[in-house]
Formats: structure tokens, C-alpha cells, sequence
């Protein structure tokens, strides 16, 4: 199965995701940890794309396409993309893609939450500078403050959970990704889900919702 999650920053994709790939046995394409990843490697796409993240703009298209084909390219067992696309263009940009490539996406999630949830999750947010596991002060904290649950790493917040850079972001998300939602209804694939609940029961929808439209 080829699924794609898309919603808000702060809804809970990059955390559902990893989870959901693993139970699925899916690829979890997650495009912001693979700009970090490169960011972190200091790679020529990490140095281009630094700047752009840490204003909470989106790194150019051609850009995160490249990557995002790449990664497409290398998960035969299926993926699950999270953070990609973007906008309508990077929308084209997958379409094209994959039918190039002869694959097709099966399932379209969108997750959605209100704005003030989804600023106090991104402001309480800490992740772990060794795995990126995600914790969140308040509502998931770590069993050991400021240690991460999963490596024994330290937990940092992100350099793009700043206020100001979390508007710059819902900012972005308004003018740019929101409208995909009128781009992806049509698809037959398509599901909506309410992340305002807690993680183990936003997960158990949202597994549902991918079982049910894997059998179709
Ligand atoms: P995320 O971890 O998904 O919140 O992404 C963090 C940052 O990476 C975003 O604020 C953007 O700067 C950049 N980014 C992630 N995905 C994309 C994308 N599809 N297009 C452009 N920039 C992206």
C-alpha cells in the first residue's frame, strides 16, 4: 500500500506516522526528518535547505522533489508519506512521479486539529537530537526529563518550534497546503481524521481508516 499524510504542523503526522509505518510494514517517507537528516550531514540539499526551515518557509520544490523521488525509488514494500507535498505544485510533481514510476497512491489521510491545539503541541514539543522521537512536556512527557524514552538521547527543542517560526509555518500551512485539501477530496482514497484526541486513540483511527482503504 502507498498512503499519504498530510495536515497542520503539530497534528501529530511525524509521531502517527513512524507508528503506523511500522504496523503497516510500511516506508515512512517523512520529509522533514530527511531535510534535518541532511541538514545534520551538512550536505549540499541540507546547506540549501537550512535557511528556508529555520524562517519555517518551504524549501523549493525541485529541491524536496529530488529527495522525495529518491526515497519513493528505494520503498518497493510501499510508503507512507508524511510532510510531501506541500503545495498544488509538489501535488503534480508526486502525480507525475509515480506514474512514471507505474505506482499509484492508494490512501489519502488528512489530519486535522484546531489552531490553538496545534500551537500548544508544537510549544511544549521536545524531540530527541539523537533519534527524533517526539515528547511532548505536558501531554507525553519522557519518563526522565530531558532524556529520550527510545535511545537515551538528549531532548531539544526544535530550532522551527519557536513562536515566531510556529506562525511563520501555520502561515505557510494556510496559504499553501490547506488548499490541497480541494485537490485531494476527489480522491477515491481519500479519508478525514480528528486528531484532537490522545495518540493511542488518534493511532487506532487512523489504522482503521488505512485497513479499510488498503481493502478497497
Ligand atoms: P516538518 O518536520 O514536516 O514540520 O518540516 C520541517 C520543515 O522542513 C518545514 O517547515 C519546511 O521548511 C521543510 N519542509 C518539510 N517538508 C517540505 C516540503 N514538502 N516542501 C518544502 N519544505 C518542506
Amino acid at each position: 500500500m502507498n498512503a499519504l499524510l498530510f495536515g497542520p504542523p503539530g497534528v501529530g503526522k511525524g509521531t502517527q506516522g513512524k507508528r503506523l509505518a511500522a504496523a503497516l510494514g510500511l516506508r515512512h517517507l517523512a520529509m522533514g526528518d530527511m531535510l534535518r537528516e541532511a541538514v545534520r550531514r551538512g550536505t549540499p540539499t541540507g546547506k540549501l535547505a537550512k535557511r528556508y526551515m529555520d524562517a519555517g518557509e518551504l524549501v523549493p520544490d525541485e529541491v524536496v522533489a529530488g529527495v522525495i523521488r529518491e526515497a519513493i525509488a528505494a520503498s518497493e514494500e510501499g510508503f507512507l508519506l508524511d510532510g510531501f507535498p506541500r503545495n498544488r505544485t509538489q501535488a503534480e510533481m508526486l502525480d507525475a512521479m509515480l506514474a512514471e514510476m507505474g505506482r499509484r497512491l492508494d490512501c489519502v489521510v488528512f489530519m486535522d486539529a484546531p489552531e490553538d491545539v496545534l500551537v500548544d503541541r508544537l510549544s511544549g514539543r521536545l524531540v530527541c537530537a539523537a533519534c527524533g522521537a517526539s515528547f511532548h512536556r505536558q501531554y507525553s512527557p519522557p519518563a526522565k526529563p530531558g532524556v529520550c524514552d527510545v535511545c537515551g538521547g538528549k531532548l531539544i527543542v526544535r530550532e522551527d518550534d519557536r513562536e515566531e517560526v510556529v506562525r511563520a509555518r501555520l502561515r505557510v500551512y494556510r496559504e499553501q497546503t490547506a488548499p490541497l485539501l480541494a485537490y485531494y477530496e476527489r480522491h477515491p482514497g481519500f479519508v478525514r481524521v480528528n486528531a484532537q484526541g490522545t495518540p493511542d486513540e488518534v493511532f487506532n483511527t487512523l489504522q482503521e481508516a488505512l485497513t479499510r482503504c488498503a481493502e478497497v
